[in-house]
């Protein structure tokens, strides 16, 4: 067989990773990237080891063309390509920007085309067939996209992309553009693509709208296709996009293929997009959530401590994530334990015993509780008083409309004082900034997750400041609850940074 793998129900040995998060991904309401911040992303991306970094819609706007220009121009290793819809106005756009490739979108169902474009099927095959010619001869290579393939007609579809190919197109992809495909759908549909196309790569572009675009796009690659669209943090227009790191991940855990992506860059890399977009990433997400390898249940923690594999079905490091046994009133001694153990502090049976149940009985009020506040506990259950390692003396903030906010700090950091200054996006950030200046040559610690809620309402409410550090391979979480937002995000950035320089296994602290 010319394509390697037809009607085999197995998977492709090459499978190409075309990763839309700057285009379909951005398409999510509330997402606007501005040029520099995908600049930053795409360079993840590229180091991440994707092979098509579809950057952008170069036709849309100026901003869109101006960051698709400045990814086309870095000479990264991946393909670079820029989303199209099918005129030759787009298409020109396209070639301006300097990617090397054109994702040419055309809709393909009848709903779509009497809807939205108001064209005939036999007015799509010559927009196609001119669109494409149009697209060749300005030297890009033709990823030809049948929007909403899904509830077209499987004839017509087969015409338009035996269309596309005859005029040049050297991809074709079908869009699940409303999510409606099985899996079951998806291996027939692309069972019957993939043999009767004449063409080097069949690729599928899922959406999440029944939370199956991963399993549909798995399925359509064990039936032949051999290239996936996907985004970061699945983001995407509704529900969003397949997720990539799901897909790279389920590929090589339950599939055992190997893509050449650096799948330790995955955690790091869905970070920097949560970042960026401002999307959360949902704790219970799969692979790249908080609680992916976050453990609190006492039964399992001592499985986990004498095997991870007992309830881990991939280990953190496989996507550069990190185990967390997080303490509350599943606990169990085990988990308590070890988590003290790592502070230096070794309980006695009787000490651990009466830590536990304090800790059980925070978490029964419906408490959180944070590695600072189990600290707390075990220092003073062991009758402990050991000074916090960093102690703030004073803090200065200033603030407002016309002044850029600047913050100042004045520690104690094991006995010594030490000064930092910083400016920030706001006072918050300045503050945290500067405590990060006064104390980071000593103690390289980063700030790994920062959230905020209100307790209650009014301007005069309580906040609440939940953070999570890390120093090397630790983490440490704490809450500061307060009045002053400012002083909630010490309280919480200081208990966490003390856990992590509290280490009681050093005599000379
Ligand atoms: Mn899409």
């Amino acid at each position: 067989m010319k394509w390697g793998i037809v009607l085999s129900n197995r998977l492709p040995e090459e499978i190409r990773v075309f990763d839309t998060t700057l285009r379909d991904g951005e398409q999510t309401p509330g997402v606007s990237l501005t040029p520099e911040n995908k600049l930053r992303i795409a360079k993840r991306l590229d180091e991440l080891g994707v092979d098509v970094i579809e950057a952008g819609f170069a036709a849309v706007s100026e901003g869109e063309m101006k960051a698709v220009k400045l990814i086309a121009k870095q000479g990264l290793n991946a393909e670079i390509c820029s989303a199209a819809r099918g005129t030759i106005g787009d298409i020109d756009a396209v070639a301006e920007s300097g990617a090397d490739s054109i994702h040419l979108i055309i809709p393909t169902s009848d709903l779509h085309l009497e809807y939205k474009l108001k064209k005939t099927r036999v007015e799509i095959l010559k927009i196609t067939k001119n669109c494409v010619k149009h697209a060749k001869n300005q030297g890009l290579i033709v990823e030809l996209s049948a929007e909403d393939a899904t509830r077209a007609n499987l004839n017509f579809l087969k015409k338009f992309f035996v269309t596309g190919i005859s005029a040049g197109a050297d991809r074709v992809v079908a869009c699940d553009t409303v999510g409606v495909l099985t899996p079951e759908k998806s291996y027939a549909l692309f069972s019957e693509l993939r043999s009767s196309l004449d063409v080097p790569v069949v690729s599928v572009h899922c959406h999440n709208d029944f939370g199956m675009a991963v399993a549909n796009s798995i399925a359509a690659l064990r039936a032949g296709a051999n290239q996936f669209h996907a985004t970061i943090n699945g983001l995407g227009e509704r529900a969003g996009n397949a997720s990539l790191e799901e897909i790279v991940i389920s590929l090589k855990s339950l599939y055992k293929l190997d893509l050449a992506i650096k799948t330790e860059l995955l955690y790091s890399t869905s970070q920097l997009v949560s970042r960026l977009t401002g999307i959360y990433v949902q704790p219970n997400k799969a692979i790249v959530g908080e609680n992916a390898f976050t453990h609190e249940s006492g039964i399992h923690t001592q499985g986990l401590l004498a095997n991870p594999l007992t309830y881990e079905p991939i280990s953190p490091e496989l996507v550069g994530g990190t185990r967390r046994i997080s303490p509350g009133k599943h606990s169990g001694t085990h988990g308590i334990r070890d988590s003290l153990e790592k502070m230096g502090l070794k309980p006695t049976e009787e000490q651990l015993k009466e830590v536990f149940l304090k800790v059980k009985s925070v978490g029964d009020k419906g408490k959180i509780v944070m590695d600072a506040d189990l600290l707390a506990i075990a220092e003073s259950v062991m009758g402990l008083s050991k000074a916090k390692p960093i102690q703030l003396q004073e803090i200065t903030v200033v603030s407002g409309d016309k002044v850029t906010p600047t913050a100042s700090v004045r520690l104690r950091l094991n006995g010594k004082e030490v000064l930092g200054a910083a400016v920030g996006v706001g006072p918050v950030d300045a503050a945290i900034n500067a405590v990060k200046k006064a104390i980071l040559e000593v103690e390289p610690i980063l700030l790994e997750q920062y959230n905020v809620k209100a307790i209650t309402g009014g301007t005069d409410a309580m906040v609440e400041v939940v953070v999570r550090m890390r120093k090397g391979d630790r983490t440490a979480t704490a809450m500061g609850v307060r009045v002053d937002i400012v002083m909630a995000s010490l309280d919480a950035v200081l208990g966490a940074m003390n856990v992590l320089t509290t280490d009681y296994n050093n005599k000379s602290q």
